[in-house]
């Protein structure tokens, strides 16, 4: 492997992007990034020619993989052809939105948005214009992308911005929990129930994890919700047609939410959000109610197009049960292989998600262990040191992730997600082989971790 062509573009980079890129996560890379030539199943290939087997997959929206299927390519080229947006709405919208409320559980009525964080913006000012409160519940280490509400860290006692730039003004509405502590938002509750407009979370931690719920936790936000009068937002914009197929994370927990995010998988590759929930909470954005809602781009041709087409493909040739099984082959080979080798750690994921955690302490004897991914059984022997929070996640060796497997895995050309922190994803276009040769990767790296 050279990395000349990468090496001189990020020169070219450093002068003209802020540190190179276009958003942080991709500067993690040491000494600097690979650029990406193209796209070409489950790989990509570099400006240098090399070939990486790819699990990022664009950090979450590539359910089928790089190349487009027919149907997806020709629906995208026909919008893009046809005179890419107008300003007035278009059926494809239609379409999309009927889809997406005819799947997902708890939706009535949708809003499209360009990005993730757009969609978590509108949720939290739905939350607030709906209830007339203003704080909002957030679990530490959930991330619902670059939004001032968000962007806080400390505890419900002491909410701090966690970025300059945030007033403390915001971080002031924001009551920062552990996930999965039931006893700690149930405090929350007590302390500011009437001033709570919502509990916003991802149901699965896929930003700072992957953290599975202990059983009854959604559970139990939902009834603090109800008795409260406040909104519960699940932010689906990584497990969104993602965790638990068509239905979502949602249909899987079976606990249905107010009010949903979505963003990556929806758009088929392309910007895209999406804000969605019962028709009577919804009808609170504008045009029909008054918090104001509105975007240039909202509902692209294009996007719509491409998320359609993906999830339609998705469903026809049931994509789900191939991701979902390579995912399933993944992490119980690597729980497998993490037996023998390494220092400690946990495998995490669910569905087409894995990620190994470098987690600092486990115990001797493995009897009975989760043997496809940390499901958060409390019998489980790895239980008191599995990661059950984000705190969890962040204490783990973060630097024996980034600093020694991530290069070395990439040295055997895997392509993994630059830090400890963020999910990994199967595709459609990943193979049995794939997998097969993934473990052997692994097996070899940790081996002299
Ligand atoms: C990626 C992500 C976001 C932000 O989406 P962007 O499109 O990057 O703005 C929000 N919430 C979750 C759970 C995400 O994974």
């Amino acid at each position: 492997m050279t990395h000349e062509r990468s090496r001189e573009l990020y020169g070219r980079a450093l002068s003209v992007l802020v540190g190179g890129v276009n958003s942080p996560v991709r500067a993690v890379p040491r000494p600097y990034p690979f650029f990406v030539e193209r796209g070409d199943g489950a790989h990509v290939v570099d400006a240098d020619g090399d070939r990486y087997l790819d699990y990022v997959m664009g950090y979450g929206p590539l359910l089928l993989g790089h190349d487009l299927p027919d149907r997806v390519a020709a629906a995208v080229q026909s919008h893009a052809a046809e005179g890419p947006m107008y300003g007035a709405p278009t059926e494809v919208e239609v379409e999309l939105a009927e889809f997406v409320a005819r799947h997902v559980p708890s939706v009535d009525s949708v809003r499209f948005v360009n990005s993730g964080t757009e969609a978590t913006v509108a949720a939290v000012r739905l939350a607030r214009g709906h209830t007339g409160r203003e704080k909002i519940v957030v679990m530490q280490g959930g991330y619902h992308g670059a939004q001032e509400s968000t962007l806080v860290e400390g505890d419900a006692g002491d909410p701090r911005p966690s970025s300059p730039g945030v007033p403390d003004a915001f971080a002031e509405h924001t009551l920062p929990v552990p996930f999965n502590d039931r006893e700690a938002v149930t405090r929350v509750f007590e302390e500011h129930g009437e001033a709570i407009a919502a509990v916003l979370t991802e149901p699965v931690l896929g930003n700072k994890g992957i953290v599975a719920p202990v059983d009854g936790y959604h559970e139990r936000l939902r009834d603090l919700c109800d008795e409260h009068g406040a909104l519960l937002v699940f932010d689906e914009v990584i497990t969104g047609f993602r965790v638990g197929g068509l239905a979502c994370a949602q249909g899987k927990l079976g606990v249905e939410p107010d009010v949903t995010t979505f963003g990556k998988i929806v758009g088929g590759g392309f910007p895209v959000g999406a804000v969605g929930g019962r028709a009577e909470v919804m009808d609170a954005l504008t045009p029909v109610g008054e918090v104001f809602e509105s975007g240039t781009f909202n509902g692209h041709p294009v996007t719509m197009a491409a998320g359609l087409e993906t999830l339609r493909y998705a469903v026809e040739n049931d994509v789900y049960d191939h991701v979902n099984d390579l995912g399933e082959q993944l992490r119980a080979g690597l729980t497998d292989l993490l037996a023998d080798h390494a220092p400690r750690y946990t495998v995490v994921g669910e569905d087409s998600m894995f990620k190994t955690v470098f987690t600092r302490e486990g115990p001797a004897d493995l009897d009975g262990q989760c043997v496809a991914g940390c499901e958060q059984r409390a019998d489980c022997p790895r239980y008191d040191h599995c990661p059950n929070c984000g705190a969890d996640v962040a204490d783990a060796e973060t630097d024996r992730w980034e600093r020694l497997l991530w290069p070395a895995m990439k040295a055997e050309g895997v392509f993994l997600t630059a830090n400890q922190y963020e999910s990994q994803f199967v595709s459609a276009a990943h193979t049995r082989e794939d997998v097969e040769e993934t473990l052997e990767s692994y097996k070899r790296v940790l081996s002299e971790l």
